[in-house]
Parts: structure tokens; C-alpha cells; sequence
């Protein structure tokens, strides 16, 4: 038999912050391998007790391939459950493609991204009306080697919404590019370690100045994210002026203009 290998996003940590197609996927699977560092341990709430269920974290690509194999070959849904969602910053094209040359249908399930539940946790928004309307998914480069023009410099010069991914362990190197791209050592920056796990989220809120230090007090290392925009504290400004998209003069496609 040929089972279904699918790639779901467990989401950023919270059992219930993965889609409820995900959910469905996981109580139907026979067999799931999740990521254990990065996966939370709770999401799997979702899995069947007879369920087989392994952890990824010290198996190679290799490893992870010859696993997705063999449990197709035995069980009808198998699921690959990735952290946040699982077109970023996973490797799923090199897991798909052997099991696309031996025949195996693979589907993926999105999942709601850690930038999403950072911003969310901090109760902010990514993009904010003729302040900033683009958003950038990025990272520093390391082992991962990047193209020059996607060095963080370059991509911050935009001036736009960052989240930073992978990164945290190198905050100072982070700022470093900022502050070479133009941003000002008041510039706010935002780090959410944990983004949504149950007890164990962390939120730090500074300045370019400042926030490699409160990382380091806080000793943030690893699993966090780095939102930097001119849109953060938006909520607090006194003397902003209100969005063209709710003003009454301003014609939009199901509101006459008044
Ligand atoms: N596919 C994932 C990203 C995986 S890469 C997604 O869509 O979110 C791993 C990086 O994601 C971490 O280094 C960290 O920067 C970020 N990350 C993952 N889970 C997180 C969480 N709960 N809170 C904050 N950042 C998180």
C-alpha cells in the first residue's frame, strides 16, 4: 500500500493554533515524525493512541527520508508536522523529492507562521497604513549561505516591516545591520521567544540600542523572533492621522464615498 505523506504546520506552539484540517490530518495519521526541539510536545494532543509517533531531532535528512518511506508503505496518512508553517524556512523540497520519484503522494497543510503569532502575541501589526505596507521574511546568513543582494543590509535599507528568523543567537550582528542600513538606535524592536507556548512565552520590547543587552539579561538565545518596523507601538501614538481605508471621504469598493 501507498499511503499520503503530508507536510503539516503545527503552528507556532499552541495545540490549538494548528488549522483544523492539520488537527484532522493528525488524528487520522498512523504515523507521525515531528520536530521535538522545535515541535511543542502539546500540539500531538491531537495524534491517535495507537499512533506511531517519532521525534526528528537527531535524525539526518537521510534518516527522515527513509522513515517518511517505510511508513507509507504502511499506514494511509503519514504526517511530516514542521514548526509555524511549513513553506518557510524547512526543507521540504528536499524531503519531497524522493518520496515524489517512488510515487508517493505528498500534500502540505498550512500552518500559522511564528511571524504571525510574534506580532500577534505582541499585540502588533506588521503593516500599517502609509507608514509601512510591505513585509520582509528574512534572516542572517550563516551556514545558510544568502545571495548578496538578500544580505540583511540591503533588505533593511527598505525601511520596512523585518521578522527575522534563525537569527536571535546573533542579535548583536543584527543590529550591526540595521544600524548600516540607516535605522536610528531608537528604532523599536520587538523579540518574542516562544511565541504562543503554553507558560514559557517571552516578549522584549526595545531599541536598537538596547536590545541586544535585554536579550542577553533575559538569556534569549534560540526560538525567538526579531520584528523591527516603523509600525511597532503604533497603538500608543498620539498625534497619528486616521487611515484614508476607514475615512468617510474615501470611496472603496463595497462603501460609497460620503
Ligand atoms: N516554519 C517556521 C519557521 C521555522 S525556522 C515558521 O513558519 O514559523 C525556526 C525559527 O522560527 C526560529 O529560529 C525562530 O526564529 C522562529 N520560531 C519558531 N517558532 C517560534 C515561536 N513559537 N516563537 C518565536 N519564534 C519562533
Amino acid at each position: 500500500m501507498n499511503g499520503k505523506v503530508w507536510f503539516v504546520g503545527a503552528g507556532p506552539g499552541a495545540p490549538d493554533l494548528i488549522t483544523v484540517r492539520g488537527a484532522r490530518l493528525l488524528a487520522e495519521a498512523g504515523a507521525i515524525l515531528y520536530t521535538g526541539s522545535l515541535v511543542a510536545e502539546t500540539v500531538l494532543e491531537w495524534a491517535s493512541p495507537d499512533c506511531e509517533i517519532a521525534d526528528s531531532k537527531s535524525m539526518d535528512l537521510q534518516q527522515v527520508t527513509a522513515w517518511l518511506l517505510e511508513q507509507a508503505q504502511r499506514h494511509a496518512t503519514v504526517v511530516r508536522l514542521q514548526t509555524g508553517d511549513p513553506t518557510l524556512y524547512g526543507v521540504f523540497a528536499e524531503l519531497a523529492r524522493p518520496l515524489d520519484h517512488a510515487g508517493i503522494p505528498v500534500g502540505i497543510v498550512s500552518g500559522v507562521s511564528s511571524a504571525m503569532a510574534s506580532a500577534a502575541a505582541a499585540g502588533e501589526c506588521l503593516t500599517l497604513p502609509e507608514i509601512t505596507q510591505t513585509v520582509i521574511f528574512t534572516r542572517l546568513s550563516e551556514r545558510t549561505q544568502m545571495p548578496e543582494r538578500e544580505s540583511l543590509t540591503a533588505l533593511a535599507a527598505h525601511g520596512c516591516t523585518l521578522c527575522i528568523f534563525l537569527s536571535i543567537e546573533r542579535i548583536e550582528a543584527v543590529v550591526e545591520h540595521l544600524t548600516a542600513a540607516g535605522w536610528h538606535g531608537t528604532a523599536p524592536v520587538v523579540i518574542v521567544h516562544k511565541a504562543t507556548w503554553p507558560d514559557e512565552e517571552l516578549i522584549l520590547r526595545g531599541t536598537l540600542d538596547d536590545i541586544a543587552m535585554q536579550c542577553r539579561v533575559a538569556r534569549i538565545d534560540r526560538q525567538a523572533l526579531i520584528l523591527v518596523s516603523p509600525a511597532l507601538g503604533a497603538r500608543a501614538w498620539t498625534d497619528a492621522q486616521p487611515s484614508k481605508l476607514y475615512d468617510a471621504a474615501f470611496p472603496r469598493r463595497f462603501r460609497p464615498a460620503s
